[in-house]
């Protein structure tokens, strides 16, 4: 057996960190049950029951709050519990009569039960304005306003089906937006801006012409002296150049804001994984609470709601019933920016699961 490699990098091995019942029942599950909204039973083959329950949480945690997750773990749980990738916590514990006293515990303190089967999800999320120099829109902000609109949605199972949402505040998109039933998107619609100024002293010219993925930089000369230029019609507003140039910046308070996507999904059940589609190419920012933002995922959530069978995800039911009138239904425009002309990145991308050869 080769020898094993201590490295201080990458993540540790997550078997270290699964609960004993976990470990035990290892791939010998039977099956699993929601109990209620945010409340899940898994019943292995030995008969050993593991009870899940989920609280949203902002994403950009307090110590404080952090302290709290660790000292409930503790009280009930063992001290195990997890993070899901839409940044909700969940508590593990394989004794029932736990269950409640985690939900009353984690309701006093002001944390939502919630996000499991028919419900809304919480997002997963990016920096926004708060960390990352590229954001064309914030994300906690929006986030935030979107979930206490929603907020009954993700504590009752009130939907048709799982509503995944999701949002990247630029398209270089560290949420996963494209793949979720409501996606928002933040969109830059101007070019970087070069500031030539200061350029040759911060900037290596070549290592930022070679960041940009669609060749649109240049190599250009200002008063005598080594510049760049950016062919307008090339960029496609990324922000991988001010990535490597901060003297590239990107970020335009009028131009910047966001755009809405929608049916996309990541499971294999009843149909393939799918990609999120354009449904509006473009809103404001509008902080801080974002009215038009949370206005459009309302009314695609009624939407859903009125016209979607059980258990069907938005994108299923949009597929079913014709894209043109879940626009006519949702009364968004239909515009020259959903007309997509990278056809075949979509045929030829591997969306599912299955192999192929
Ligand atoms: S999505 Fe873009 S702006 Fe947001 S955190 Fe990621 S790279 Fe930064
Ligand atoms: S924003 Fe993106 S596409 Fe535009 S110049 Fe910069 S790297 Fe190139």
């Amino acid at each position: 057996m080769a020898e094993e490699r201590i490295t201080d990098q990458g993540a540790k091995d997550y078997k270290e960190f699964l609960h004993p019942v976990m470990i035990k029942n290892y791939g010998q599950w039977k099956y699993h049950e929601i109990v209620k909204p945010g409340v899940l039973v898994h019943v292995a083959e030995s008969g050993d029951k593991l009870f899940t329950v989920r609280i949203g949480s902002p994403r950009l945690l307090s110590t404080k709050s952090i302290r709290f997750f660790m000292a409930t773990a503790d009280k009930y749980c063992d001290g195990f519990l997890r993070w899901t990738t839409r940044n909700n916590v969940e508590f593990l514990t394989d004794k029932e009569e736990n269950v409640d006293a985690i939900i009353k515990d984690v309701e006093a303190d002001g944390w939502p039960v919630g996000g499991t089967g028919r419900t809304a999800s919480n997002m997963v999320h990016t920096q926004g304005w708060v960390h990352c120099h590229t954001s064309a829109t914030d994300a906690s902000g929006i986030v935030k306003s979107i979930m206490d609109a929603v907020f009954e949605d993700f504590t009752n199972e009130t939907l048709p089906g799982k509503l995944k949402m999701a949002l990247a505040c630029c398209l270089n998109m560290c949420g996963a937006v494209h793949a979720s039933d409501i996606s928002v998107l933040g969109i830059h619609r101007r070019p970087p801006v070069v500031d030539y100024h200061l350029l040759g002293q911060i900037c290596e010219i070549p290592t930022t012409i070679a960041a940009c993925p669609t060749g649109a930089i240049r190599q250009d000369i200002v008063d005598g002296k080594k510049a760049m230029k950016i062919v307008e019609d090339q960029c496609m507003f990324c922000g991988a150049c001010y990535t490597a140039c901060p003297n590239m910046p990107i970020a335009d308070a009028l131009n910047d804001g966001v755009s809405i996507w929608v049916g996309g999904k990541i499971s294999n059940a009843r149909s393939k994984p799918a990609f999120t589609k354009l449904l509006i190419p473009y809103l404001p920012n509008n902080p801080p609470r974002w009215p038009e933002v949370v206005q459009a995922v309302q009314k695609v959530i009624t939407v859903y709601k009125e016209n979607g069978k059980r258990y069907e995800r938005l994108g299923e039911m949009i597929e079913r019933i014709g894209w043109p009138k879940f626009f006519k239904l949702t009364g968004f425009e239909f515009t020259k920016y959903h007309i997509d002309d990278f056809k075949l990145a979509f045929k030829s991308y591997n969306t599912s699961a299955q192999l192929r050869f």
